[in-house]
C-alpha cells in the first residue's frame, strides 16, 4: 500500500495555516508512532529553546528521539513519541513537499486542525503549571 503524497508548498502552507495556532503549534504527525508533536514539544523535550534552535528537527525527527523513547511499537498508543527520524536509511514517509529548487522534501504530515489545537491546549496547560 503506498499512500504516500506529494504536494506543493503552497498546499503544504495551507494546511499548516488551517491549524489556525502560532508557528511555534504548527503540529505534525510522526508517520511511524502517530505522535503529533510541534515545535514547542520539541521545546519541551530540551532539544532547544526557541523555534529557531528546533526548526531543522521539526516535522522530521520524532520528538522520541530527544526522550529516549526508543524504536515505534505498533499498536503502541500515540503520544510517548518513538526515535523515527527521515534522514534514516529507510526513507520511510508519507507525504513529500515540492520546492522551488531541489528534490521533493520528506517532511511528517500536518496534523488536523483538532489536533494542532488540542496539543497547544496541552502545552499551554503545561506552562501554567510550571508558572504556578
Ligand atoms: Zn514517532
Amino acid at each position: 500500500m503506498d499512500t504516500r503524497r506529494r504536494i506543493t508548498l503552497e498546499e503544504f502552507q495551507a494546511e499548516l495555516g488551517a491549524q489556525a495556532v502560532p508557528r511555534e503549534d504548527l503540529a505534525f504527525v510522526c508517520p511511524m508512532c502517530r505522535t503529533v508533536q510541534s515545535a514547542r514539544s520539541l521545546i519541551a523535550a530540551g532539544v532547544g529553546a526557541t523555534f529557531e534552535d528546533v526548526d531543522g528537527q521539526l516535522a522530521f525527527s520524532c520528538v522520541g528521539r530527544f526522550t529516549n523513547a526508543g524504536p515505534p511499537i505498533s499498536g503502541k498508543a500515540p503520544g510517548g513519541g518513538c526515535n523515527w527520524t527521515l534522514g534514516g536509511l529507510l526513507r520511510l514517509h508519507q507525504l513529500e513537499v515540492e520546492v522551488p529548487d531541489g528534490p521533493p522534501q520528506p517532511t511528517f504530515a500536518p496534523a488536523s486542525p483538532e489536533e494542532a489545537q488540542a496539543l497547544k491546549a496541552q502545552h499551554d496547560a503545561g506552562a501554567a503549571k510550571e508558572r504556578a
